[in-house]
C-alpha cells in the first residue's frame, strides 16, 4: 500500500543544460521555452484533447538528477543566504522524499508533428532530460489564492545584479536568428543571480560557466554586475 511504481508520461526537452542556473521556481525566466515530449504509451491526442483551452498547466516530476542522494528532514533555503533551517516540507528544495516536483508553467501550444506529440512550454525552471509524472491544467478559480501568505518566501526573489554583455558576445547572439529570445534569455538568467549563497557573500571578481541550449557562456560577477565574456556553440 505504501510503495508505488510511477512511469513517466513523457521527458523534458529544455534549454537548461546542468542544474547550476536554472531559476528556482518557474515563471522568473519567461524566455526559458520547453518541450514536452510525450513517452510512445502516450502519443497520442486524445491524451490532451481540450488542454489546448488553458493557458497554463500544472507539471508534476521527478527530480531524477538528484533523487538518489536522498533527503533530509531540514534543508537551508537559498533565499536565507543558506545560514537558516527549514523544515524540508516547508520548502521547495529538490531533496525531498520521493524527489516530486511541481511548477506551473506557460503552455503556448500543442504540436503533433511527424508522429511526436509535444507541449510546448514557457517559464519553466526543468532541466534538461526531467521525467514527467503528470499533467494538470491550472486553474486559476482554485489555484490563484490571492489572500495566500509564504512566510520567508513570501516575495519574488529580486536582486540589484546588472548585466553588460561584452562587444563581442553581443555581435554574435545578433548573429543566431534561430533563437530570437537569446539575449533577453541570458539577461534574465544572470539578474536571477545562480550563484550559490555561499558564494554571494565572497568579495572580488569571480568567474562563472553555465551552458544553455548548445551555447557555452562565461561571465564575470564584480560586486552586483554581471559581465558576460564570451560564447562559444558547441
Ligand atoms: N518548481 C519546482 C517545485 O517547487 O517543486 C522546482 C523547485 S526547485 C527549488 C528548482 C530547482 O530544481 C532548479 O533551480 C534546478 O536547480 C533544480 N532542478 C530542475 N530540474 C531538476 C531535475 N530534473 N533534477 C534535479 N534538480 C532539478
Amino acid at each position: 500500500m505504501n510503495d508505488f511504481q510511477l512511469t513517466a508520461i513523457g521527458h523534458i526537452q529544455s534549454p537548461y543544460k546542468q542544474k547550476f542556473a536554472i531559476p528556482r521556481q518557474p515563471r522568473l525566466v519567461p524566455q526559458a521555452k520547453a518541450k514536452l515530449v510525450f513517452a510512445a504509451d502516450f502519443n497520442r491526442e486524445e491524451f490532451v484533447r481540450g488542454l489546448d483551452e488553458f493557458s497554463h498547466i500544472w507539471l508534476l516530476f521527478r527530480f531524477h538528477e538528484t533523487a538518489d542522494k536522498g533527503y533530509s528532514a531540514m534543508v537551508r533555503p537559498p533565499r536565507l543566504g543558506g545560514n537558516e533551517r527549514k523544515g524540508v516540507f516547508a520548502t521547495r528544495a529538490t531533496f525531498r522524499p520521493n524527489a516530486i516536483g511541481m511548477s506551473a508553467v506557460k503552455l503556448e501550444g500543442i504540436e503533433y508533428k511527424n508522429g511526436q506529440l509535444c507541449l510546448l512550454l514557457a517559464g519553466i525552471d526543468l532541466l534538461d532530460g526531467t521525467p514527467i509524472l503528470d499533467i494538470k491544467p491550472y486553474l486559476p478559480y482554485s489555484d490563484a489564492m490571492v489572500d495566500a501568505t509564504a512566510g520567508f518566501a513570501d516575495t519574488r526573489p529580486e536582486t540589484q545584479m546588472t548585466v553588460e554583455f561584452s562587444s563581442s558576445v553581443l555581435e554574435f547572439i545578433k548573429q543566431q536568428t534561430d533563437y530570437p529570445d537569446l539575449h533577453d534569455f541570458i539577461n534574465n538568467v544572470l539578474k536571477q543571480d545562480p550563484r550559490p549563497a555561499y558564494k554571494k557573500q565572497k568579495e572580488g571578481e569571480q568567474s562563472y560557466g553555465m551552458t544553455l541550449y548548445d551555447f557555452n557562456i562565461r561571465w564575470q560577477v564584480n560586486g552586483e554586475h554581471n559581465y558576460v565574456t564570451s560564447i562559444e556553440k558547441n
